[in-house]
């Protein structure tokens, strides 16, 4: 039977994480290209997923049995403060569009990916699939969270209305290779390396907002990859899946800091400015369902260190076409 994987946003982080997997683990192996499988990694140029019609086109032109949707509207704090409504929208827009094709071209399995960042914001920690819904969304980023919130509601109502096999995973704060490093909707980690290779080049100083206390989950976008490859083919249940490392192996803002210095070689001053705001001290997430999932699988999350080192590599390698 041929399998058909539709991978949408496949040109973006985590998009371009599932085909280097893809591409380089050997053939038929855990993680690797199965014999009957072809995989398919589009962007908002083959079709922008806002609009009905070419999303439609998109799914007659590549047939899929299979939907991995990662398209959206992405961005750090400050973008989704500025853009509210929009991150709203569009990603209510796309995620409707994806899920009512998938559903209307029966496909077999789609997974939809949320994040941690659109749980409640007053909640009990850590954060497991449990506790998606149970308040409101913290005020800094309420369009983008509750459109992926929705993702959740619609599999169910998928799942009960017509028996879909629907469902969704929840990243922690991904990077990698082919990651945003635009210094104005940059995630965290990525605005720093780009703003200490800046301050390399320009003999500045390294100033990183904030104590540099704060905790965070930082999962490498090629791990990640892993993890979905192995839920697309293993995982037939609505409930969302947290795909994170551990609450133990939390990283401060210091620490990843620490780790761009090294990894850029930046021998210049370097210092945290405490007049900017920290955000949240930590907000854990837990892994237990999946580490009880996947203990025979043989994966392994790739120490954060050499994470950093190989997108560190990639950024130096690709700073011209990167989006910076
Ligand atoms: P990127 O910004 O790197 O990639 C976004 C992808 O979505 C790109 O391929 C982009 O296409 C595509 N896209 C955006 N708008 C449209 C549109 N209107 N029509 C079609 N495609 C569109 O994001 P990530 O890889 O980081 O994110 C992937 C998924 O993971 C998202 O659903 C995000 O919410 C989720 N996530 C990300 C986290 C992170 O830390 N990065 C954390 C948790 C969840 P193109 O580039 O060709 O325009």
């Amino acid at each position: 039977m041929s399998v058909r994987v539709l991978v949408t946003g496949g040109t973006g982080l985590v998009g371009q994480g599932i085909k280097y997997v893809i591409d380089t683990e050997p053939a038929n192996s855990p993680f690797g290209k199965q014999d009957g499988e072809e995989w398919f990694f589009v962007g908002s140029s083959e079709a922008d997923l806002r609009n009905a019609e070419q999303t439609k086109k998109l799914f007659e032109k590549y047939k899929p049995t299979h939907v991995i949707h990662l398209g959206a509207l992405v961005g750090g704090l400050f973008i989704n403060m500025k853009r509210k409504l929009d991150f709203l929208r569009d990603n209510m827009l796309i995620n409707d569009n994806v899920l009512h094709n998938a559903h209307e071209f029966k496909c077999k399995k789609v997974i939809s990916c949320l994040s941690t960042c659109v749980y409640p914001d007053k909640v009990e920690y850590p954060l497991d699939e449990t506790k998606i819904h149970l308040g409101l969304p913290h005020e800094s980023n309420f369009g983008y969270a509750h459109a992926k919130r929705l993702v959740d509601i619609q599999n169910r109502a998928y799942k009960d209305q017509y028996g879909d096999n629907f469902t969704s995973a929840i990243p922690t704060n991904v990077f990698g290779p082919h990651d945003n490093y635009d210094l104005e909707s940059a995630h965290v980690l990525p605005a720093l390396v780009h703003r200490c290779y800046l301050a390399k080049k320009n003999n500045t100083p390294f100033v990183v907002w904030g104590s540099g206390k704060p905790l965070r989950q930082f999962i490498y976008s090629r791990d990640l990859a892993k993890l979905f490859i192995w839920q697309l083919r293993n995982y037939d249940d609505v409930e969302p899946l947290i795909l994170s490392v551990g609450e133990d192996e939390e990283v401060s803002i210091k620490e990843v800091a620490d780790a761009v210095v090294k990894a850029l070689g930046f021998k210049g001053e370097y210092k945290f400015d405490t007049s900017k705001a920290d955000g949240q001290f930590r907000k854990p997430a837990s892994n237990k369902k999946l580490l009880g999932l996947i203990k025979d699988t043989g994966f392994k999350f790739t120490p954060f260190d050499q994470a950093l080192q190989e997108s560190v590599e990639w950024f130096l390698q690709n700073y011209e076409k990167a989006r910076t």
